[in-house]
């Protein structure tokens, strides 16, 4: 199950160690053109004494240097992910396929809509797709990523707020709500007001309705929340905010637990963004790419970014432009076409009995885990979960931490869950429904272990990880000053 390596690895050569003048990795054919001399045709301060001192190397060198250090790497094609509130589901293979089809890897933006046709009609279906899926009426698909989307959102409902001759400065957020949130209201200029959860995991009803008034904008909502939890009020909640002429905000990052269940437009949500590299696959984590979509309620349709994709009377597609209300652009061109051709083909591939599906055995993976696991694990909040839980591990005097345990689960070859958020010392567990009930049971495993260890010796977890190549880093330090190539500097600068 494990490809994390048993022991240590002594730290394999540098390219540039093992290099030798003379290999090289390409084979380029005879010049056609007669050579030139340089003199005379790049100014002679531009040119350089001496070539640069690259590696020489045979391609098999290139590639086992980089396969070597790739199985290093911790990956979702690899290992058991449960990254909460990341949904690092299995990418299908398919869906690299259709995203490279030169037909749409390899179009200009500036093609002519006549030229693209292919393309307008696959944006056009995904987005009455991801309208259909929210139970809204329109999605733009421009944003790059969740946040974007947030920020997109917020901006159309400002726009309504203004149209409408309303001032109205203040976003309210629950305390557990993702930092984008509070960052999306800063970035459009409103003034964020916190609002606490009740012990159950749920908003306190009372608490938010102290809290909206006149100058309310909108509530940023996450449901199932950021604790794994799905608020049942949500549509008292949506009464609220609407007897006071505000919006509810729908941050759509956790869709993963209710597609084809329940529609966030019938349960009062007047915009949500989506996070298509969640919700619809797309190999992500390390920093993207990933799209946004935003999804819109009837009277919020005008003020969405143009251009938007549309199809004509006489069935073709276009990119229309004439939306005189819209907030304008929000990205060059129309998004990030790749990952929507990923989200359209995952969507495409498991249909509506299959988007259900896949959320609920989502959910049932996390509750599954959680279930296994409340015996030796506390858990802040009670059953059902959405698919997510949060444990607060019982630490008892063994001066364990949650990072411990995270660093701990390298060394069963499982990446580190969410740490230390939404709430102090927790730790985050999405296992998502593309896992096997055997990676299920390897992870309960792993964890009831390190339980034991916490008790009989808590050494080992603190210490952890022991099978990588480097164990317990300065993380500060290692962030600060990384020393990528510590090799080359030493005989660089002699010492
Ligand atoms: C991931 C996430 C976001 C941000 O989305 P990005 O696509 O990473 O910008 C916002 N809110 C929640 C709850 C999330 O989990």
């Amino acid at each position: 199950m494990s490809h994390v390596p048993r022991t240590r690895q002594i730290n394999h050569p540098l390219l540039f160690e093992q290099g030798a003048p003379g290999l090289s990795a390409a084979a380029l054919p005879e010049s056609d053109v007669p050579a030139v001399k340089r003199d005379g045709v790049i100014p002679k301060e531009l040119l350089a004494d001496a070539p640069p001192t690259l590696a020489e190397l045979g391609e098999l060198d290139v590639v086992r240097h980089y396969t070597r250090l790739a199985h290093r790497c911790f990956s979702i094609d690899a290992n058991f992910y449960p990254l909460g509130s990341c949904t690092m589901k299995y990418n299908p293979r398919i869906n690299e396929r259709v995203a490279a089809m030169p037909g749409f890897a390899m179009l200009h933006p500036w093609q002519e809509d006549e030229d693209v046709q292919g393309l307008l009609e696959m944006l056009y279906r995904l987005r009455v797709w991801l309208a259909e899926i929210a139970g809204l009426a329109e999605v733009t698909l421009q944003p790059a990523a969740g946040a974007h989307g947030e920020m997109t959102g917020l901006m159309i409902v400002n726009a309504y707020h203004r149209r409408r001759g309303e001032s109205r400065p203040n976003v309210v957020v629950p305390d557990s709500a993702h930092g984008t949130n509070p960052a999306t209201c800063t970035a459009c200029g409103c003034a964020q007001i916190k609002i606490k959860a009740r012990d159950d995991g749920r908003l306190d009803l009372e608490d938010l309705r102290a809290n909206v008034d006149e100058s309310t904008a909108a509530l940023m909502i996450t449901n199932p929340n950021t604790v794994g939890i799905f608020d049942n009020q949500i549509d008292r909640i949506a009464e609220i905010l609407h007897a006071k002429g505000a919006q509810l905000y729908l941050d759509g990052a956790n869709m993963n637990a209710v597609l084809g269940i329940v529609r966030p437009g019938d349960f009062g949500v007047d915009v949500m963004h989506y996070n298509t590299h969640k919700t619809f696959s797309t190999p992500h984590g390390g920093g993207g790419p990933g799209a946004g979509p935003v999804a819109v309620a009837e009277h919020l349709r005008p003020f969405l970014p143009v251009p938007q994709v549309v199809k004509r009377d006489d069935g073709t597609f276009a990119w229309d432009h004439d939306r005189p209300q819209s907030i304008g652009k929000v990205r060059s061109f129309f998004g990030q076409i790749g990952v929507l051709v990923r989200a359209y083909a995952y969507i495409r591939a498991n249909g509506c009995d299959g988007l259900k599906d896949a959320s609920e055995k989502a959910v049932l993976a996390a509750n599954y885990v959680a279930a296994r696991l409340k015996d030796r694990y506390h858990m802040p909040f009670p059953p059902p979960y959405a698919h997510e839980f949060i444990t607060i591990p019982k630490f008892g005097d063994s001066k364990v931490t949650e990072t411990d345990i995270a660093k701990r689960l390298i060394d069963h070859g499982v990446h580190p869950p969410t740490m230390s958020w939404p709430i102090h010392h927790c730790l985050m567990i999405e296992p998502t429904e593309t896992e096997s009930l055997a990676s299920l049971d390897h992870f309960v495993s792993a964890m009831l272990e390190i339980a034991d260890e916490i008790e009989n010796d808590p050494q080992t977890v603190r210490d952890a990880p022991h099978t990588t190549p480097v164990g317990r880093l300065d993380e500060v330090g290692a962030n600060r000053k990384p020393l990528v190539c510590w090799r080359e500097l030493r005989t660089t600068n002699g010492e």
